[in-house]
């Protein structure tokens, strides 16, 4: 449980406080433990040779057709180069070479679309599927290196689209379905995309939302887009430029077979846009060789995969790196069945997905916290109608996880019998960064424990000096790593400036982050969001955790505000579960007992000087909850950027309740 701490570290202790003492911790399951992928000994061996560790990986996990002459290129430092002079073709690697080692009947995707409809697809369907779309992007037009965006929603022509791509050299930039006409065209003009392939819609909440007038419009401002293909998936009725092509009637002729060309290893993958939870988006360059080792490598050892007994699911959108990593590539090279399902978590009813889980008897179940508490607020007894039995490692990703979500977690999902693992990444670090491994590592509620094997991660202060055990500051990346971004699109100045600036020579995330007393990590959310009260830097997270701690309380989100006496005040927005009465979510009384709850909890320096209730956040269309729209509301200024909302009226709702609580 969670002890009464009644001071803060203070500014002197480090650039950021140490608030929560969380206690609780799980040990990896015998079982799991005896049968793991990897044991303990990888660290070692990983600290003392780093490199020759990612190239045993490099070649454990991908089929090269040149192998590297060197591992690691840093001699243009921070412009990395790994496996120097490899080449490989990254949709072979994901796709042909399990068909040619006789699993072509196994399942890579057991497809669920939001009504009801299924796919079952093999690596052999695949095989072809890719093929003709890689036959039809030629005759497109499409050359090695040019760029192709994807504007599409859960469905497997998505994947195969990607991998057509991949097939040929051709960049992806798979942009959300869920974006607008505006943001798809920034970033098709941002990386210059020549070919937009997209559906006329998609069902969201039960119903038909079309996706094709957003591309129409995109594209009016985008001359060099040659064509548009479209993939027909609801059939609903769509305007038709000179530009567009359907798919069925250029792909579905193609052949079924086509002969990869093997690339640099350095050779671009993808670009992929950030959440912009910050601000603007940064075009992440991801290239091959480097990229789909880290990938496939966390992906088999993070999860404990077996490609021969799991059943995976990443709950998340392609259109994020997430879905990058762990839905296409690092699934794919490890030969797994993934499920992959279209719709909303509460389509047709807020059980859909433990459904799903039993229905396909899922085994690893990966998702984000924000989701975990959406669920926390619906209700345990939902997931206790279907049976889970199968699930055996559960992951969580995009933000912190808060204690209590852990725990409710591992125990209304996992039966308190699998391991959570929290995986720290990035959209830049293309994959797990910062992670247990579940059959290795204890399991603290609410730390991402420490960096994988390979990866080297630091706290250090705002001198850039280590802080010690106990203490919090920044988290920086200490040596270049193999999935890492290669640089912004584009703009390299870029690259250097919001990476390699603010410490020079090691790569800062953005991100507060604490040593605890055996020296495991906690991420403290972005160092953007910290608040200075009273002279204590204090991050969001360990605030934000205690409040969701109080068995009432399902999210929040803090801020802090400008305040005449102590600098900054602590403003907390509270979603509350869904067994609160209408009237006491109201009063004054429950604030008043939330406010001791966070003083009691972690310290009297982090009480909130208001908390409002409020029925949503605000947060990116990736889940991640934008506190600096909150802190402008705090304050009363004009709202930035909202682009990468995911649905605008949140602000004004909050807006309206802030203004009538005054
Ligand atoms: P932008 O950089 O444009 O503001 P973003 O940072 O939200 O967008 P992503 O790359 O999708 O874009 O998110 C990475 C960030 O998500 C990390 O820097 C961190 O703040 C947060 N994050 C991801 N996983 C975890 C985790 N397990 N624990 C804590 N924070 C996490
Ligand atoms: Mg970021």
């Amino acid at each position: 449980m969670t002890e009464t701490s009644t001071e803060g570290t203070g500014p002197e202790g480090g650039a950021l406080s140490n608030l929560l003492h969380e206690t609780r911790r799980f040990d990896p399951p015998a079982e799991l433990a005896a049968n793991a992928n990897v044991k303990a000994d990888v660290y070692q061996r990983a600290a003392d040779d780093r490199l020759g560790f990612w190239a045993d990986a490099a070649e454990q996990c991908l089929t090269w057709e040149r192998k590297w002459d060197q591992v690691l290129d840093w001699s243009k430092a921070p412009f990395a180069k790994w496996f120097v002079g490899g080449k490989l073709n990254a949709a072979y690697n994901a796709v042909d070479r399990h068909v040619e080692a006789g699993h072509g009947d196994r399942v890579a995707y057991y497809w669920e679309g939001e009504p009801g409809d299924t796919r079952t697809i093999t690596y052999a369907d695949l095989q072809k599927m890719v093929s003709q779309a890689a036959n039809a992007l030629v005759e497109l037009g499409v050359r090695t290196g040019d760029r192709v965006a994807i504007y599409m929603p859960m469905i497997p022509e998505t994947v195969v689209a990607m991998l057509a791509c991949a097939r040929l050299g051709a960049p992806h930039t798979v942009v959300f379905g869920g974006f607008s006409a505006a943001a798809l065209r920034d970033r098709i003009q941002d990386c210059d995309a020549r070919i937009v392939i997209t559906v006329d819609g998609q069902y969201r909440r039960g119903n038909q939302a079309a996706l094709k007038p957003a591309v129409d419009e995109a594209v009016a401002d985008c001359p060099d887009v040659r064509n548009v293909l479209v993939v027909r998936r609801t059939g609903q009725d769509v305007a038709w430029t000179d530009k567009d092509l359907w798919w069925h009637e250029v792909v579905d002729r193609q052949p079924t077979t086509h002969t990869p060309e093997a690339f640099d290893a350095e050779h671009p993958l993808y670009v992929m846009y950030t959440s912009g939870t910050t601000g603007k988006p940064k075009g992440i360059l991801h290239t091959t060789g480097g990229y789909l080792t880290q990938c496939a490598w966390t992906h088999w050892a993070v999860f404990d995969l077996k490609p021969e007994q799991d059943i995976f699911w990443t709950a998340a959108d392609i259109g994020w790196v997430t879905g990058h990593s762990y839905i296409v590539y690092g699934p794919l090279i490890n030969g797994a069945t993934s499920v992959m399902y279209e719709g909303t978590p509460d389509t047709p009813h807020q059980g859909r997905w433990w459904e799903i889980i039993d229905k396909y008897k899922v085994s690893i179940l990966y998702t984000a916290p924000t989701t975990i508490r959406m669920f926390m607020k619906w209700g345990a007894e939902v997931p206790a109608r279907y049976d889970l039995s199968t699930l055996r490692v559960l992951g969580s990703v995009g933000e912190p996880i808060n204690p209590e979500a852990y725990i409710w977690y591992r125990h209304n999902i996992g039966h308190d019998k699998t391991p959570v693992v929290d995986t720290w990444w990035q959209t830049e670090t293309g994959g797990h960064m910062i992670s247990p491994l579940p059959g290795v590592t204890a399991g603290k509620p609410g730390s991402a424990m420490t960096a994988i094997p390979g990866i080297s991660a630091d706290v250090v202060d705002d001198a850039g000096k280590p802080v010690g055990n106990g203490q919090g500051g920044y988290l920086v990346l200490t040596e270049p790593w193999p999935g890492m971004l290669r640089t912004i699109w584009g703009d390299d100045q870029r690259y250097l400036d919001t990476y390699f600036s603010r410490f020079p020579g090691v790569y800062f995330a953005g991100d507060g982050a604490k040593k605890d007393e055996d020296g495991d990590l906690w991420l403290l959310g972005r160092v953007d969001d910290v608040m200075n009260v009273a002279g204590h830097r204090l991050s969001t997270t360990e605030i934000e955790s205690a409040l969701v701690s109080h068995p009432k309380v399902a999210e929040s989100a803090v801020v802090g505000a400008t305040d005449e006496t102590t600098g900054q005040a602590v403003v907390a927005f509270v979603i509350l579960r869904g067994s609160v009465p209408a009237e006491e979510a109201q009063g004054a009384e429950l604030a008043a007992e939330l406010r001791n709850h966070v003083a009691k909890e972690i310290s009297p320096i982090a009480k909130p000087r208001q908390i409002l209730m409020v029925a949503d956040l605000p947060k990116t269309r990736s889940g991640k909850i934008m506190r600096r729209l909150l802190r402008d509301v705090a304050e009363n200024r004009t709202m930035g950027d909202v682009t990468t909302l995911q649905d605008s009226s949140v602000m004004d709702l909050i807006s309206a309740g802030l203004a009538a609580g005054k």
